[in-house]
């Protein structure tokens, strides 16, 4: 399956009236399928795998924004870093201190968010409300200028029932409106990153800045 144009048109002009950005997920999706996207002015995309999105950076325009929204790798760290937009989902100190390394070394300052664990599967990654706040506390020592935390991350629970889903969105914009102030501003607004194909509109209802669209755009993902 191909760009859903029609999809794209209507969710993105949905959100721009809310004042929220649009990430278009194109992992596992063919560069073709970019370029569709690109064609139309879109420009923030993301992907999950580092192999993968190095190949797509190499092949595609540059002004693409690159967001890397997957589990990242400590010694994967260093080939994004030259390039890479936003950070979504930093989970742990040592992976944050590694971009710190590496982004040191490029002269850039790196844009991140943390991600936190809200949802009810074990198998998320994330901080939870206490190492959230030891993060933060760490992050205001002096030494952390390559790093700009923009805000915070998180993905729902999988499932149909949307006042469970409600409820986690809520728990999370609860935390980023109590973190606010420790969330470094160098580099533009704080980022609230919440939202996905099935849980875009509750996220938006909820108070996120940033959603994360794949299937909807670019039909359904071939099962792993
Ligand atoms: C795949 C993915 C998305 C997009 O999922 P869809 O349901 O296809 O919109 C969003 N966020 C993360 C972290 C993902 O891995």
């Amino acid at each position: 399956m191909s760009v859903n144009k029609e999809a794209y048109l209507r969710i993105a002009g949905e959100l721009n009236q809310n004042g929220v950005s649009l990430v278009a997920v194109s992992k596992t999706k063919p560069e073709s399928d970019i370029r569709s996207l690109y064609d139309m002015g879109h420009r923030d995309f993301g992907e999950n795998y580092v192999q993968e999105m190095l190949g797509k950076a190499a092949a595609l325009p540059p002004d693409i924004r690159w967001h890397f929204i997957g589990h990242l790798q400590t010694n994967k760290v260093k080939l994004i870093i030259p390039f890479v937009q936003l950070i979504h989902g930093v989970d742990s100190l040592k992976l944050l201190k590694e971009i710190r390394k590496e982004a040191a070394k490029t002269g850039r300052v790196v844009d991140c968010l943390l991600q936190v664990h809200i949802a009810r599967e074990e198998t998320k990654f994330g901080f939870d409300e206490k190492e959230l706040a030891g993060i933060l506390e760490e992050y205001r020592s002096p030494g952390w200028e390559p790093v700009c935390i923009r805000g915070l991350m998180g993905m729902a629970s999988f499932t149909d029932d949307m006042s469970v889903v409600r409820g986690e969105f809520r728990f999370l914009k609860q935390l980023f409106d109590r973190h606010r102030s420790s969330l470094s501003g160098k580099n533009g607004p704080a980022i609230l990153s919440m939202g996905m194909s099935s849980d875009y509109r509750v996220a938006m209802e909820e108070g996120s800045t940033m959603v994360r669209i794949g299937s909807l755009l670019f039909g359904e993902r071939a099962q792993k």
